[in-house]
């Protein structure tokens, strides 16, 4: 049993008082205590915030990429920690846990050429002696918001290139999995950063709030549901912040009837089954288009059923348990409704127990299909290890089921045809594209997200589009005219 508390000042803090156990996915049984903050603890945080960005703001981008080189340093030692304690919060295996760190570490190394990054333009002559340039500023302090299922990555999306950009970093990570902040918080103090540039107030609703409408924060950044997104978008933006607020998702995959099936289940098991089917870039639907339907039935229930399910902490699982036991509930529940409603079961994960875990939240991969498009298991996030797959007779149609989703995160076209995959990344309203790759996340050095209800506001996560989002900037027009000169000032408007 351990104790996760917030990060003020360098230094661990007490919060309102009010706790909240942290349990294992895997055995039901409480690890740790979390203790909340409050209103009161985000005004310590963004006080002492404040005062460190002053400092902060000004210092030269040498130092901070140094201080990004000995973080990313010390991150790749402690990786085999992080990983363990993601893998007690969330369940991933470790193998998940230590990829999705390693994923963070590119938003780090991206960060790490904020000297590049942070290059302005400038022309000479724009009128004779007259000069233009511009700067990019940071905005001063600015908060985060992530969800349980990337406790590591989803953070690094936003704290190296806001620190790197000369902001203070307020962080709110899951109440599910808080543990991986705390650590990262120590080892960016051993690196070297400031106290106050990077902060962890935990909780949940009050603490959203408090960040979303405290006056002295300039920008919120959030990844979670889409209600919650949404919420976070509102309020953030009625006190005048700047917001990206990313929501859920449901992402579609089309295999096409000249597609290498195997390879296509295989890939889209891994998308809809990797994590327990809990990442907002899961294949939680596939749309087969023509005869391929049956043959790709056939194959994904292959691949499903030799799932091994079983704790992240042992080696030899593929698919780790859902976070809650109510995640566990909803899968069965949707399952039983699914069924009820005239949807085939093709692979039945509902009866499934890991023996020695009776109590961890686990069930087996669900695969249906003549899910009416009306149902909730098609229409809905699941965020479980559910695949539905729906079948349609041509591209076109294809493309009319998946365009017709309110979500557009992310979304996997399976062709052997240049033609048509084509065709799909110029029609498709989804932010995020694969073709022939089941799960199109982005690398650090682009920017990550999605269309329509997949995100609220104009900037998309990590990369170039951080930079912009965690700056404000400035274009400055100069002249240095002699002291001895006589220039002619003009009651027109100037026109070069
Ligand atoms: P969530 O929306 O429940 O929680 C996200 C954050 O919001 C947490 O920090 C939580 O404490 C806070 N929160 C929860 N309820 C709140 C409320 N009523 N008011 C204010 N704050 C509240 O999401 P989750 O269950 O932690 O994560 C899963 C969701 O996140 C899925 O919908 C998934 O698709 C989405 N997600 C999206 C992306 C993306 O990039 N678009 C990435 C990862 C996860």
């Amino acid at each position: 049993m351990y104790d996760v508390k917030n990060w003020i000042a360098g230094q661990e803090a007490d919060g309102s008082g009010t706790t909240q156990e942290i349990v294992d996915p895997a055995t039901g049984q409480q690890v740790g205590t979390l203790h909340l903050g409050d209103t009161a603890t985000v005004d310590r945080a963004v006080q002492t915030a404040r005062e460190a960005q002053k400092d902060w703001g000004l210092s030269s981008l040498s130092k901070r990429t140094q201080i990004l080189y000995r973080m990313r340093q010390l991150m790749i030692e402690h990786t085999d920690e992080i990983a363990g304690v993601i893998t007690r919060e969330h369940g991933k295996t470790i193998a998940d846990a230590k990829g999705e760190i390693a994923r963070g570490l590119e938003t780090l190394e991206f960060a790490t050429s904020i000297t590049q990054d942070l290059k302005g333009e400038f022309s000479a002559n724009v009128s004779t002696g007259v000069d233009a340039h511009t700067m990019r500023q940071p905005l001063g302090v600015v908060a985060g918001i992530t969800p349980f299922n990337f406790p590591a990555m989803v953070p690094f999306w936003m704290h190296p290139i806001a620190i790197a950009t000369g902001n203070a970093f307020i962080l709110k990570p899951s109440e599910r999995d808080p543990s991986a902040s705390s650590i990262v918080a120590r080892l960016y103090q051993e690196a070297g950063l400031p106290d106050g540039v990077f902060q962890v107030v935990q909780g949940g609703k009050e603490v959203v709030d408090a960040l979303c409408t405290h006056q002295g924060i300039s920008a919120v950044s959030f990844v979670g549901s889409t209600p919650i997104a949404k919420h976070v978008h509102d309020t953030a933006a009625a006190t005048g912040k700047r917001v990206q607020a990313l929501g859920g998702a449901n992402n579609h995959a089309v295999v096409m009837p000249d597609a290498n099936v195997e390879f296509a289940a295989a890939q889209i098991a891994s998308g809809a089954f990797g994590s327990a089917g809990e990442r907002c870039m899961a294949v939680p639907v596939a749309v087969t288009v023509g005869d391929v339907h049956e043959k790709f039935l056939e194959a994904i229930k292959a691949e499903a059923e030799k799932m091994v399910v079983g704790p992240g902490s042992d080696p030899a699982t593929d698919m780790p348990p859902v976070i809650t036991p109510d995640a566990r509930e909803r899968v069965i529940r949707m399952t039983d409704e699914a069924e009820q409603a005239g949807a085939t079961v093709v692979v039945d994960g509902r009866g499934l127990v890991v023996e020695g875990h009776e109590n961890g939240n686990f069930v087996g991969p669900v695969v249906l299909t003549d899910v009416p498009r009306d149902h909730d298991t098609y229409t809905q996030e699941v965020f479980g290890p559910m695949l539905v797959v729906m079948r349609v007779d041509n591209f076109d149609e294809a493309l009319e089921l998946v365009n017709s989703s309110p979500f557009g995160n992310g979304t996997a076209i399976f062709t052997g045809s240049g033609h048509y995959a084509r065709r799909y990344q110029e029609e498709v309203q989804v932010g995020m594209i694969g073709i022939n790759v089941p799960i199109p996340t982005p690398v650090g050095y682009y920017s990550f997200g999605g269309w329509k209800d997949s995100l609220f506001g104009e900037y998309h996560a990590h990369g170039p589009e951080a930079v912009r989002f965690y700056t404000r900037q400035k274009a400055v027009t100069t002249r240095w005219p002699h002291q001895d000169e006589h220039l002619e000032s003009s009651m027109s408007f100037p026109t070069h």
